[in-house]
């Protein structure tokens, strides 16, 4: 295993979801965590990353820096979305590589994998078939950084490993309707909505797509699982192995938050890949599973933001 007692980790992206995530879970082990915020460090410019990297000289890198967003984000911004990701991931890997980095783990997520791949998807579906439209910019950026870790593993000799995790939800998600992924923008749109005494919300799509939900905690514990436990070429998918229906979604996050009016369909907006659902059985072969059911994840993630709603984003 690698042993993370006395050594420098970075998290790359602290103020996302995810980032903010490891950080607090990095919390509880024997290293120290090192950060630095967007507005003085730019990783989309190959210099700051390399400047900050010599500066900040860490063993171990967790990259949850990323450009991301839901579906329409996805659509509206694919410039970014394909430009920010490539570029985000070739300076921090290629600086991490110069200063001797130990390890690092890429970020991705699951809608790397073909549309029409086999359920539940094994880490093998990548590269089998043609991608999910509707995010093939943040995918084809996802795959290079897939990539990127298994070229420096191979030419340079360094333990770079990704992990790509389900749909993640959790305190410190995007909130706002225009951005965010389907259980924020339901949550909030419920909430406001039961507030309003509004007696209808509408939710995209037909609700008959699948989709497989990961508290975001879980997701932290399981990264740092990967950083002590694992290494090879392969990506690992990391999951929860359940999903539900987008419509079962809406009526778990309606009781959640106390909404008790009708919940109509958009067939308008777009319903994205039909299902969603990772194969977890390497990550469970390494020792993890998730422990928070997605009824209590959704209930304190209502909390976080009934909370935070002011800073929400
Ligand atoms: P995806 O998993 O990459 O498709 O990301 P999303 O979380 O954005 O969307 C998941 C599914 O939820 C898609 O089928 C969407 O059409 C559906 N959905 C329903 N209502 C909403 C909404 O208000 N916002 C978003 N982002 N998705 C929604």
């Amino acid at each position: 295993p690698y042993d993370l007692t006395g050594k420098r980790l970075w998290v790359a992206g602290h103020r996302g979801m995810v980032g903010a995530a490891v950080a607090r879970r990095l919390a509880s082990e024997p290293c120290e965590v090192v950060t630095a915020g967007r507005e003085r460090l730019d990783l989309r410019r190959q210099r700051e990353a390399e400047d900050w990297m010599a500066e900040a000289r860490p063993h171990a890198i967790v990259l949850a820096a990323a450009t991301v967003g839901g579906i329409l984000a996805n659509q509206s911004r694919p410039a970014d979305f394909l430009h920010d990701n490539l570029a985000i991931e070739a300076n921090v890997i290629e600086a991490a590589a110069r200063v001797g980095v130990e390890k690092l783990l890429l970020l991705g997520s699951s809608c790397i994998y073909p549309r029409e791949a086999a359920q539940p998807i094994r880490e093998e579906a990548l590269l089998t078939g043609p991608l999910e439209p509707t995010n093939e910019w943040y995918a084809i950026a996802k795959i290079a950084g897939i990539k990127l870790c298994q070229a420096y593993r191979r030419q340079h000799g360094r333990d770079f490993i990704s992990a790509m995790p389900t749909n993640l939800y959790g305190p410190g998600d995007n909130f706002d309707p225009r951005e965010s992924h389907v259980v924020p923008a339901l949550m909030r749109r419920m909430l406001e909505a039961a507030e309003q005494g509004e007696s209808r919300v509408t939710v995209w799509g037909t609700g008959r797509p699948r989709r497989e939900f990961l508290y975001v905690e879980d997701c932290a514990d399981a990264l740092v699982h990967m950083l002590k436990y694992y290494s090879g070429e392969m990506h690992l998918n990391v999951g929860t192995g359940e999903d539900l229906t987008i419509a079962e979604l809406a009526r778990l996050i309606a009781k959640v938050v106390g909404f008790e009016g009708e919940i109509a369909f958009d067939t308008s907006m777009p319903d994205g890949t039909p299902r969603k659902l990772l194969d977890v059985s390497r990550q469970t072969a390494l020792g993890w599973r998730p422990r928070t059911t997605l009824e209590d994840g959704l209930r304190a993630t209502r909390d976080w933001f009934l909370r935070n709603r002011d800073r929400a984003r």
